[in-house]
């Protein structure tokens, strides 16, 4: 059955995510002559570099979000559904979805990637992740809850399962995570929780490489580590994690560290979406595209952002995964359906790198800009500058800001809800 959305005889062109790169793309050509239908399985954009600012209680995950709807209210042409993409029929031009059926005239697929767990399904079953905003709050509620359980636990060996935290991977995300827990540690446990010994808290980031901050500087990787050292987390390097029982974290060295928490962090990988010819993706399942975005084989059909695999001379294995090129990438396809419209050739596509940052909680970041590499307080109000210019609406700038500000002077973040959606299954150290 087709999906209610009104023909109007207009060119249709289907967006499969609304991302940084399908939600770009959509509002440039919000005043253009395309009827443009944006479909998301949610019915909000979210902000993923501040996920783990909601796991560890400092934001609200409505502070860095923004509704779809919203986005296109003043916009006659373009509509939204909310629906879940299952596979394409390139014959027909048709997606099939959990809501019926859309046609297309040019489909754009930019939904994103997924957390790789390299095939272990052990490490799958109960990691945590913050790759969405449902998980980044199921984290935030576990640790407040389990901080709770280890308030009234006598059994020093299952206290700590309830307080020690493991998270794998030394890129940004587990940088930052390890950072804002650290700081967790130090301000908010002795305040919050005083019948604990905060340095019963035991905080590991484990890399599988030698440095930390991989395709950034190794200076800067030392530099990340040295913060978080001193910020009290165990680093630990050439540490590739291959099982997790729920107990004990097991790496290939077959050193066992105790903890009721794993947060997985070391990578991500993309879905093969159904219908479209095998030789479209590469090896890591990402989709090839051309200078413009055209995926390989297909003459309407384009991919951008994270599930988008350009191989350029400058990027041999594809733009980095991170929010610019998908930003890039949905602006630039934009730009070329406009110019199409009006009969004008296609531009290729130019990756501009605005460069790479990290912060390692309040004061510490490291940066990389326009060939300028700094560090320390100046590159963190770098990156809160950056990350809230990034921010979509207005409103979540201003409350994002507000909240930095609060909790920078009053070294408190005020969001230690527990809030559950529904009861969850009661946690306890294995027995
Ligand atoms: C925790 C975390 C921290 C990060 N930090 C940074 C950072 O500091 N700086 C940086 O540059 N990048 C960062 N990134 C990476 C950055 O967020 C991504 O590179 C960027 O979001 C990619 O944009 P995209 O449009 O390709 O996909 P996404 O932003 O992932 O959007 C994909 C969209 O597709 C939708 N979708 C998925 N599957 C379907 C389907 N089958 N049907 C319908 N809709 C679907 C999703 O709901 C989502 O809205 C971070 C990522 C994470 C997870």
């Amino acid at each position: 059955m087709p999906v209610n959305i009104p023909e109007t005889g207009q060119e249709r062109i289907v967006i499969v995510g609304g991302g940084f790169g399908g939600l770009m793309m959509a509002r440039k050509l919000a005043k253009s002559d395309y009827q443009v239908i944006l479909i998301d399985k949610r019915n909000y954009h979210q902000f993923q570099p501040l996920f783990y600012q909601v796991a560890m209680a400092g934001l609200e995950p409505s502070s860095i979000s923004f509704p779809f709807r919203k986005a296109f209210q003043d916009h006659k042409n373009m509509y939204f559904r909310v629906g879940k993409v299952n596979a394409v029929d390139t014959g027909r031009k048709q997606l099939e979805t959990d809501i019926g059926i859309v046609n297309y005239d040019h489909l754009v697929l930019s939904y994103g990637a997924k957390t790789n767990f390299f095939g272990n399904k052990a490490i799958e079953e109960r990691a945590f992740t913050i790759k969405s905003t449902t998980q980044a709050l199921n984290l935030r509620n576990t640790l407040l809850t389990d901080y709770e359980k280890a308030v009234i636990e006598r059994d020093f060996e299952k206290r700590q399962w309830f307080l020690d935290i493991v998270i794998v991977g030394g890129g940004p995300t587990g940088v930052e995570v390890a950072g804002a827990l650290a700081e967790m540690k130090k301000y908010i446990l002795p305040k919050d929780y005083k019948e604990l010994d905060a340095k019963e808290v035991d905080i590991y980031l484990l890399q599988g490489t030698d440095q930390l901050l991989m395709g950034m500087d190794p200076k800067h990787g030392d530099t990340a580590e040295r913060y978080l050292k001193q910020r009290g987390v165990i680093v630990k390097k050439n540490t590739r994690v291959v099982d997790y029982d729920g107990e004990y974290v097991i790496t290939a060295d077959d050193e066992k560290i105790k903890a009721g928490k794993l947060i997985w962090a070391a990578g991500v990988t993309c879905h093969r979406m159904e219908g479209l010819r095998e030789d479209a993706f590469n090896k890591r399942n990402r989709i090839m595209v051309d200078e413009y975005s055209k995926v390989k084989g297909y003459d309407d059909i384009y991919a951008l952002g994270d599930v988008a695999c350009m191989e350029t001379e400058d990027f041999p294995d594809g733009h980095p995964q991170v929010a610019q090129p998908a930003i890039q990438q949905g602006k630039q396809l934009a730009r070329n359906f406009i110019r199409r419209a009006k009969g004008k050739d296609w531009v290729k596509f130019e990756y501009r790198d605005l460069g790479t940052m990290a912060t390692v909680g309040r004061n510490k970041a490291v940066a990389e800009i326009g060939g300028m590499k700094f560090k320390g307080f100046f590159a963190w109000l770098v990156w809160l500058f950056v990350h809230l210019y990034a921010l979509i609406g207005a409103k979540n700038k201003l409350i994002v800001f507000i909240n930095w500000i609060w909790n920078y002077f009053t070294y408190d973040q005020s969001l230690r809800l527990i809030i559950n959606p529904k009861d969850q299954a009661d946690r306890n150290p294995p027995s």
